[in-house]
């Protein structure tokens, strides 16, 4: 698997996030929510079982809020349209958009 979040180029990134397979964090939404992408297999859930989008395979990458909750994708660009809508899937982002 090559690619920006893998290899040589996706160690750096991670290492400049601060968080294991990271390739992205933003602050995202209204709320300014800081929520994250991961490649799994390089990040701390890489043991875990969680599933992508439809739930027909484990994920590739994944969604994870500042709150640590995280969802499965199967590809960067579903990682980075589940990663902006954290209130959707995280009951305290939930909270802090409703809060708004
Ligand atoms: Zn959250």
């Amino acid at each position: 698997m090559t690619g920006p979040h893998a290899g040589k180029a996706g160690r750096k990134t991670a290492k400049e996030i601060g968080v294991k397979g990271a390739w992205t964090l933003k602050a995202r939404g209204p709320a300014k929510i800081l929520v994250g992408c991961v490649y799994r297999a390089e990040s701390e859930w890489a043991d875990k079982s969680i599933l992508s989008e439809k739930k027909d395979r484990p994920a590739e990458h994944l969604a994870v809020c500042e709150h640590g909750v995280a969802v499965g994708a199967s590809t960067r660009r579903v990682a980075i349209e589940r990663a902006k809508q954290s209130e959707h899937w995280c009951e305290k982002c939930k909270a802090r958009v409703a809060a708004l």
